[in-house]
Order: C-alpha cells, then sequence, then structure tokens
C-alpha cells in the first residue's frame, strides 16, 4: 500500500504509526484524531493529572520526524470500503490501507447526559474538568466502584473531598473479580475514608443530589460516573464492517477486519484467542501497546505473527499496586497466596492445573512469574503455589 490511514490518534493508533516506520513502511501515514490536542496517554488522567502532580501525558512521539501526517480535531464520520475512504467532518480520505483505532466511549448513565455537575472520566478535558472539583473539597458521588472509580475516589479523597461511592453490585470490581476476591477491596475504600455503598442503584441525578432507587438522597457538589466503557465504533453502522454483541470490531487473529485491507487494534477491537480460547476484548493499555506491532507488519509485509498475548493491566488505587495478567472465566478456581489481611497478597486462578490468570497486590515479583507462566500454559502445583514465601513455578 502506498498510503496508510490510522483512525483515532490514542495510545492504539499512535502506536501504528510508530510500527509501521518500525516495519519499514515507506509510504506516506496518515493519523486522524477526534481530540484537538497531541496525542497523550491516558492512564495518568485518573491519578497524577486529576491532582494536578503530572508531567504532560502527550506522547513522547516525534511525528514530524516519522512523516506522519497528523489531522487533529478532525472527526472520522463514516467508512466506505468500495471506494476505499472514510468520511470527515473536513470531506472525505482516501487510503490503501485503514486502521481502525477509535479506542472506547465510556456509558453515560441513563438520564444524566445534560445534568450539570455530573462527570465521565476518558479524555483530558475531562481531566481538566475535573481538577477545580477537587480543588474546591466537594461532596463528591461516584457512580460505580470499577477501575475508574476507585482511581477517581484514591484522587478525590487524596485532595479531601468527601466520597460516597454507589455500587450496584455487592462488591467492587464485579465486572472483573468474583466476590470472594474483590470484596476485601470494599475495606480499602473505608480504610481512604470514602463511603462505599454496595447493592445500591442510582434513581436519579438532579442538581446537588443523588436519588437512590431505596429512597436516600446523597448530596453532590459533583457526580462522576465510572460505569464501563464500550467501543466507539458506532460510526462504522451500516459501513458493512463485522461488529460484535459488545460493539468491538471483530477482528481475526492478525487484527484484520471482515473488509478489505481494514484493521482494527486497541479498545475498538476485539480478537479471537487461541489460548484462551475465547474471543477477547481487552479495555487496557498494554493491548493497545501490542496490538499495533502486529497490523503494522500485516500492512507492510503480508505476513503477521498472530495476536494471542496475555492480557496486562495494572492500577493505583488507595495506595496500592494492583496487576493482573492473564484471563480468568467464572469456571476457573482462584487459588489465594496469602490471605487479603496481609499488605500484599495475590489470587492464581487455575484451569485444569494450568494458570490462566494472576492478581497481585503488591506483588509485583509474582505478576512478573506469573504472567511467564500463563504464557507458558504451565501447570502448576496449588500447595506450592498457595505458600507466599516460595516463588511461583510450573510443577
Ligand atoms: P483511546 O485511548 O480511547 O484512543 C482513541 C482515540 O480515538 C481517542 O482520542 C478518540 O477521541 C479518537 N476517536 C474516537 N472516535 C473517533 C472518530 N470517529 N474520529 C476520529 N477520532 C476518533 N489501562 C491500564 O492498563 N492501566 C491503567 O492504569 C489505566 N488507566 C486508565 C485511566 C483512564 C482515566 C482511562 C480512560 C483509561 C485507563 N486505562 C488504563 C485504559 C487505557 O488507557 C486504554 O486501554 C487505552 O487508552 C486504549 O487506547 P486506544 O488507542 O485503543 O483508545
Amino acid at each position: 500500500p502506498q498510503h496508510v490511514v490510522v483512525v483515532g490518534a490514542g495510545m492504539a493508533g499512535a502506536q501504528t504509526a510508530v510500527a509501521l516506520r518500525e516495519e519499514g513502511f515507506a509510504g506516506s501515514v496518515t493519523l486522524i484524531g477526534a481530540e484537538p490536542h497531541q496525542p497523550y496517554d491516558r492512564p495518568p488522567l485518573s491519578k497524577a493529572v486529576l491532582l494536578g502532580t503530572a508531567e504532560d501525558p502527550a506522547f513522547d512521539i516525534d511525528f514530524e520526524e516519522l512523516r506522519v501526517t497528523l489531522c487533529l480535531g478532525v472527526r472520522v464520520t463514516g467508512l466506505r470500503a468500495d471506494a476505499r475512504e472514510v468520511d470527515t467532518d473536513r470531506g472525505p480520505v482516501g487510503y490503501d490501507a485503514l486502521v481502525l483505532a477509535t479506542g472506547a466511549e465510556p456509558v453515560v448513565l441513563p438520564g444524566t447526559h445534560d445534568v450539570p455537575g455530573v462527570h465521565l472520566l476518558r479524555t483530558l478535558d475531562d481531566a481538566a474538568r475535573l481538577r477545580p472539583v477537587l480543588e474546591r473539597s466537594h461532596d463528591v458521588v461516584v457512580v460505580g466502584a470499577g477501575w475508574i472509580g476507585a482511581e477517581f475516589t484514591t484522587a478525590a479523597r487524596a485532595a479531601g473531598c468527601a466520597v460516597t461511592v454507589v455500587e450496584a453490585a455487592d462488591h467492587p470490581l464485579a465486572g472483573t473479580l468474583p466476590a470472594e476476591v474483590a470484596a476485601p477491596m470494599a475495606a480499602w475504600y473505608a480504610e481512604s475514608g470514602a463511603v462505599l455503598l454496595t447493592d445500591a442503584r442510582v434513581d436519579r441525578v438532579v442538581p446537588g443530589a443523588v436519588h437512590l432507587a431505596d429512597g436516600r438522597e446523597i448530596p453532590a457538589g459533583a457526580v462522576l460516573v465510572g460505569i464501563g466503557a464500550r467501543p466507539a465504533t458506532r460510526w462504522l453502522e451500516g459501513s458493512g464492517i463485522a461488529l460484535g454483541p459488545d460493539g468491538s470490531v471483530t477482528a481475526d487473529a492478525t487484527l484484520r477486519t471482515s473488509l478489505p485491507d481494514v484493521y482494527a487494534v486497541g479498545d475498538c477491537a476485539s480478537f479471537p484467542s487461541a489460548r484462551f480460547g475465547e474471543r477477547l476484548l481487552v479495555h487496557h493499555w498494554d493491548n493497545a501497546l501490542q496490538g499495533p506491532s502486529t497490523a503494522a507488519a500485516a500492512i507492510t509485509t503480508g505476513r503477521a505473527p498472530v495476536y494471542d498475548p496475555v492480557p496486562y493491566f495494572w492500577s493505583e488505587q488507595f495506595d496500592r499496586f494492583v496487576q493482573y495478567a492473564g484471563h480468568h472465566t467464572a469456571a476457573d478456581t482462584p487459588l489465594w497466596r496469602g490471605t487479603p489481611d496481609d499488605p500484599a497478597w495475590t489470587v492464581c486462578w487455575l484451569r485444569d492445573g494450568v494458570l490462566t490468570a494472576v492478581l497481585a497486590v503488591g506483588r509485583p515479583r509474582d505478576l512478573t512469574q506469573g504472567r511467564k507462566l500463563v504464557a507458558a500454559g504451565a501447570r502448576i502445583d496449588p500447595a506450592r503455589a498457595a505458600d507466599p514465601s516460595v516463588p511461583l513455578r510450573s510443577a
């Protein structure tokens, strides 16, 4: 191909441009992003950026030197694969190969779209709007005790806000972790001075207050909604591209989509994992970093390694470093290394004796070793793995 167009200038889009040059692609590369800012890194937004202690989160990438044409503040509105063109709010752009990297967008709590004082946290602009909220030391209500809710609560408590967290499930992180693993994390909220209400549903949000379904009313100078994110793929409806029920672009094992010469990477794409025996939609930074080299190799050389990573992510919350590698299902058996009362602990998941995932709280070595064992499909001895004083290794 002569001209590669990348739609979405987040981690996955920017890395695609870098990876194309690393692969030796010599043609032209156009990177189109809806946000007006230089491409930047998202994880600091719920951490140091909120507290005003972060360096500029812009990526340290010299797009000029890479000969990448950056089109910022430009939204792509449609794809016409027959004509090999995308439509943008500045007119059509032709491509020989196209990479979809539009990421994800936060789920909006119904009925709160235009209520003043209700915030989401996905973009630099969102974080900029939230910073003065924290500086005013408001009463803050957080809807959702997921990863974003936990990190935002941590920052808001550090800023001296009174924080109430409303969670519909009976434990935090219910989207990812079973109750027996995540229930102890409820104590982290209490320890930080936040109030966590589980089994609690928001009925409606009005300016200044959140009303729960059970009749309780919680004063709220501001509300942060962190109830999940969905692939930003609505603009692709009607393009003929295959989308999954979760809204993801359903890519194949080399990140090709159902349309010719169209690839998908990062938060907007799902891919089949032979390793885990199911299609994965991963909304984490490492996936947006790693996937692009596969797509870039496929575009440049026509051959690409199969993309079947051991997913990895981290979270910084309540003075703890939480890391997870692998992929477990409800059918896998959790195995504790240590107890939740310890300052640091790990949970491993086993499927027929094989390690499928590891969650490490303040035990980065367990994470590193566990990640390698998951990658190797290693069997582990449960009795030995349960002893936190001996390193994790294969049986
Ligand atoms: P995005 O970063 O969402 O980038 C997509 C870009 O495409 C956006 O800039 C968007 O404006 C643009 N776009 C969308 N639609 C269009 C369109 N139609 N036209 C043009 N442009 C478009 N992961 C971790 O592993 N650890 C963490 O600690 C962590 N912290 C996080 C904290 C926050 C606050 C958030 C929001 C995410 C965090 N993540 C973390 C997840 C990680 O940031 C994402 O997985 C990663 O950003 C995904 O990269 P992406 O490029 O696929 O998507």
